[in-house]
């Protein structure tokens, strides 16, 4: 007895979580590894780094002045409603600010449409305050989830919603937003972004220093996820604290794709001390599936052209579905595993999270990883690989928090 004790004690002592060292979830089966998964996924704080739910509210002709789109219930369309989140266990599903590019045009553009955006997510939370709470901190989190409520806490995806005004970083964190992804599609007054062939800096713009330190000093989060390698490294360069990639998967499995990152950049960001939080797009996760998607919309076309028949005719319909399912050019959610096996392989379990770009990615999404009800099923395949409840928890939440609040706190000394 005694010497089983002390074996326990040392077990205990190397995995600072003596409990779960008597779970091997390895060991079970398909069926009992699931509801594993989803007790955890139930039990623990889901963080989702990037979920575009205000773009496809804006896109559904939702305004202020009209109903916003329902999400109480659950949608017919779209990857993310309550219903399905309570199913998959998300607790804080980012909601991205999403400013499009071509809003760069015109002054002041940017900004009006972040502050409707912002407008439209606090009104969700304001019309079903049984279900939803806005949240500016980890703290605010972990309270809503005590109280069984979803959190939406607002990152911008496009630091152009600064415009020229350097007061407006101070602006937008009163307003609630807690990172800013500093580029978007196309080179901003911040910096080069990574679709961009332009290099109109060749990274960071002075502006885009400025705006860098200015959030560090403000407190909101540096979010590099769409800029290009050489704003990437600018930034990390300059930012006296941890940074994030709210929605950005490995390179290494979609050659040439800029948008991910390199092994390089995984691990001065690893050094920095940040979280990269993984993307579950189609042709995020792998670049077979862009390839694969291309064939089945050429052949649907021609198709659609030989018969004479619009995409928007119920027969056509049945067959583009038929034959999409048929010749599913969808990457699975083992694939998403690979990507977080890669970071932990490389830099280790601190630095990876989730950014599934759910509302975000159109139908791309891999099969089992469809919508916000399925991170059951990645929990249960990371589980399969040998992941503990532990390094599970740190995906799934306490990564972006040590950054968040690391981020507070710099901010907070700097008062
Ligand atoms: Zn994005």
């Amino acid at each position: 007895m005694k010497k089983l004790f002390f074996l326990s004690l040392f077990v205990g002592a190397i995995s600072c979580s003596p409990k779960e060292e008597t779970v091997d979830y390895t060991k079970m089966s398909d069926e009992e590894r699931l509801k594993a998964a989803t007790e955890i996924a139930q039990s623990t704080i889901m963080v989702d780094g990037h979920v575009d739910l205000p773009y496809r509210m804006k896109v559904g002709g939702f305004t202020l002045q009209r109903e916003i789109l329902d999400v109480s219930v659950r949608t017919p369309d779209g990857n993310f409603d309550y219903p399905r989140a309570k199913e998959g266990g998300l607790d804080a599903p980012f909601m991205s600010i999403y400013i499009p590019a071509v809003n760069q045009k015109t002054p002041g553009a940017s900004k009006a449409l972040a502050d409707s955006l912002i407008l439209m997510t606090e009104r969700l939370a304001s019309t079903y305050p049984d279900k939803f709470a806005m949240a500016y901190s980890p703290t605010d989190i972990e309270a809503n989830f005590e109280k069984g409520l979803i959190s939406l806490p607002m990152g911008m995806e496009n630091g152009a919603g600064i415009e020229d005004d350097l007061a407006n970083v101070e602006y937008f964190h009163k307003r609630g937003i807690r990172y800013i992804t500093l580029t978007h599609g196309t080179d901003n007054l911040i910096g080069d972004a990574s679709y961009d062939t332009t290099a109109t800096y060749g990274g960071l713009s002075e502006f885009g220093e400025k705006v860098v330190a200015e959030m560090n000093r403000v407190g909101i989060m540096v979010d590099l996820s769409h800029v290009s390698d050489n704003t990437f490294k600018d930034a990390l360069a300059i930012t006296k604290v941890p940074v994030i990639a709210s929605h950005s998967s490995v390179r290494k499995f979609t050659p040439g794709f800029e948008r991910n990152m390199s092994d390089e950049l995984i691990q001065a960001m690893a050094k920095n001390g940040g979280v990269m939080m993984i993307n579950f797009g189609g042709s995020f996760i792998d670049s077979a599936y862009a390839a694969g998607g291309a064939k089945v919309r050429e052949h649907i076309v021609n198709w659609l052209a030989e018969n004479n028949l619009n995409r928007r005719d119920s027969a056509a319909q049945a067959y583009i579905n038929e034959y999409a399912a048929a010749n599913n050019p969808f990457p699975t959610v083992q694939k998403v595993a690979d990507h977080i096996d890669h970071v932990k392989n490389l830099v280790g379990i601190d630095y990876v999270g989730l950014g599934s770009d759910f509302d975000g990615v159109g139908d791309s999404l891999p099969t089992g990883l469809k919508d916000v009800s399925m991170f059951p099923n990645l929990i249960a395949e990371l589980l399969k690989r040998g992941y503990s409840k532990e390094d599970i928890e740190k995906i799934c939440y306490k990564n972006v928090f040590r950054v968040w609040k690391a981020v507070e706190d710099f901010a907070l000394a700097k008062r």
